[in-house]
């Protein structure tokens, strides 16, 4: 049975005390609750000793890295390679955030690099996708997630199927200053980007799973999960607790078994 994903990014948070802290209580925590997949993203510096402690406790928690470099190696200064994660054991790199999109120039075509890259080298590809609260006035929402998209997985095969997510988080939902989305828009959204990749894919693009993202919280958590097309939650700050994501495993595990 397909399992239901939940994970989150850390992004500049944690230090490697509070980080170990926080695997090792998530991953007793996520023993009780084996409906979901669980992943955590934290920065770059705490991947190789994280890594050790997972495999230590032959934990199911799935590790991943914020962003990668899409070539192998080269005069590319401050920038962590493809081979360099794959060579940690990692699981997921995760690429097109929006905060590396509207920091760190990332672009679709950059997503795009790195996807194929992410693939070559057998580490699962969380893909962000995400649109503006202009493009949401302006009525071009789905034109923005769709050209995102399609540039992303622009030569990815259906061969490929299984071994990438993509996330739906859009910008004016995240963070501090973000506004959750309601949910019969975010289900026009998953389905609708739903039937793109059924468009690129053919019928086997039903299994490419969808996560949502962006102020996901106790109050909103379970009416997402609920929707059709929402295969996965990406959660921010509400899974920086221990103990505020497991009120949200409780609550979710309720609605997704
Ligand atoms: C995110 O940044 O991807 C995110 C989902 O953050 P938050 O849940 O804190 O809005």
């Amino acid at each position: 049975m397909k399992k239901f994903l939940l994970g989150t990014n850390w992004k500049m948070n944690k230090t490697l005390a509070e980080g170990t802290d926080y695997t090792v209580n998530v991953s007793e925590i996520i023993t009780k609750y084996p409906q979901f997949e669980f992943f955590i993203i934290p920065p770059h510096t705490h991947l190789w000793k994280l890594k050790e402690l997972l495999d230590s406790k032959k934990s199911a928690l799935k590790l991943g890295a914020q962003n990668m470099h899409y070539e192998d190696a080269g005069q590319f200064t401050g920038e962590i390679s493809p081979v360099m994660l794959a060579e940690i054991g990692l699981d997921i790199v995760e690429l097109g955030h929006c905060e590396r999109r509207q920091y760190f120039n990332e672009t679709d075509e950059t997503v795009n690099l790195k996807t194929l890259a992410a693939l070559k080298h057998q580490l699962l590809p969380l893909i962000c996708i995400g649109e503006k609260m202009s493009d949401r006035n302006y009525g071009i929402s789905k034109e923005m997630l769709a050209k995102q998209l399609k540039v992303a997985l622009k030569n990815v095969s259906a061969d490929e199927i299984g071994k990438f997510w993509i996330a739906y988080e859009p910008i004016w939902a995240i963070g501090v200053n973000g506004i959750p989305a309601e949910t019969p828009y975010v289900e026009e959204i998953h389905d609708f980007l739903r039937s793109v990749l059924i468009d690129l894919y053919g019928p086997s693009g039903k299994d490419v799973p969808l996560l949502f993202g962006g102020s996901v919280n106790i109050n909103n958590a379970s009416e997402y999960a609920q929707l059709t097309n929402v295969d996965g939650l990406f959660i921010g700050r509400s899974a920086w607790e221990p103990d505020l994501f497991e009120e949200i495993m409780i609550l979710v595990g309720d609605v997704v078994k």
